[in-house]
């Protein structure tokens, strides 16, 4: 084969080994190579998703464990694409954030969630405290004036900064820096809470963690899906929630699958859930439905009828 084709493939190898390095090397093979083509077209792809409106937001409710009551949601991404179908965030996300489009789609992301706020609270839809939470890349601080940019975008759309949270996960520890810092204390000092996602899964500090502004910590849902067979995961969980009580943070379980799990976490006292046994993330119209039946969760088939 000609020179070079062989040494465009050794690229393609060694971009892999840089974005996801498990070993000290890596073998090209033809899944590279239709891999890194699959990449390339989504990426071409996402530029013109934004463009043309394929974007849509979904609302997963966030509970009072005690009660059932709805207490706040999070935006969940949505990208339904006109020849493939529904491309889930964990597939186009990590592109996105390699092409820094995450930043414009982040903007949107925030822009969107505002705007849902903003027509909930004028039809007097009240009952959510922190209304909505939205996911946030470490990508998007890059540029140095995220805070700036959150606060306008609420300021555009009239929404308090106490209404919305930000989840970020824990690799905002491994990309430590000032700047990162000073912004995230920008936002919180603005009043945006902000809250730690998947904790416990990546690399985690707790002298970072204490140095950081977290009003709230997530806990993964790998630990809560086995909170029930696994002692481990038990353990887990409880030394996230004595964490939680030292640093002043309120914990959320993420995953809650069943009824079992979510009363269990309530006796190990953990106030404040989500998952798909109390409701799966739901179509804009669907979660606003939801704000106005005011009831308690999971529905009964009654509520739902
Ligand atoms: P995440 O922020 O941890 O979101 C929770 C994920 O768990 C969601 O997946 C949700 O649908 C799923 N989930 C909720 N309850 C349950 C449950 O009871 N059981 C199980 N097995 N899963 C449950 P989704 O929507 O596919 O999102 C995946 C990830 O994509 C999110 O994880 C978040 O990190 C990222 N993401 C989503 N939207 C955005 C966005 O707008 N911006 C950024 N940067 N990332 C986003
Ligand atoms: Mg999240
Ligand atoms: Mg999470």
């Amino acid at each position: 084969r000609p020179t070079r084709d062989l040494l465009r493939e050794a690229e393609r190898a060694l971009l892999r080994h840089r974005t996801e390095a498990s070993a000290p090397w890596v073998a090209y093979n033809i899944r590279i190579h239709e891999e890194t083509q699959q990449r390339i077209e989504l990426r071409r792809e996402l530029r013109r998703a934004l463009d043309e409106d394929q974007f849509e937001l979904h609302f997963q409710p966030k509970v009072d464990l005690a009660t059932g009551m709805l207490v706040a949601c999070e935006a969940l991404l949505r990208w339904n694409h006109p020849e493939r179908g529904r491309i889930p965030p964990g597939v186009f996300i990590p592109i996105a954030e390699q092409s820094q489009l995450i930043t414009p789609i982040g903007d949107w992301v925030l822009r969107r969630a505002c705007r849902h706020l903003r027509d909930w609270r004028d039809a007097g839809l009240e009952p959510v405290r922190v209304a909505v939470a939205v996911n946030v890349s470490l990508v998007q601080f890059q540029m140095g004036d995220f805070a700036t940019r959150v606060r306008d975008i609420l300021g555009e759309f009239g929404v308090a900064p106490q209404e919305l949270a930000l989840e970020i996960t824990e690799s905002v520890f491994e990309r430590e820096s000032d700047s990162l810092l000073n912004q995230m204390r920008e936002l919180h000092d603005m009043g945006v809470r902000l809250s730690l996602d998947d904790f416990g899964t990546g690399y985690s500090s707790l002298l970072y963690l204490q140095r950081y502004p977290f009003d709230e910590i997530k806990i993964d849902q790998a630990f809560v899906l086995h909170l029930l067979d696994d002692p481990f995961s038990r353990h887990i969980v409880e030394t996230v929630m004595m964490l939680a009580r030292a640093l002043d943070a309120e914990v959320v379980a993420e995953g809650i699958e069943s009824a079992a799990v979510g009363e269990a976490l309530l006796a190990m006292g953990c106030r404040f859930g989500q998952g798909f046994y109390y409701s799966k993330p739901l179509e804009a119209e669907a979660f606003r439905w939801l704000l106005e039946q005011r009831g308690s969760l999971p529905l009964t088939a009654d509520a739902a009828r």
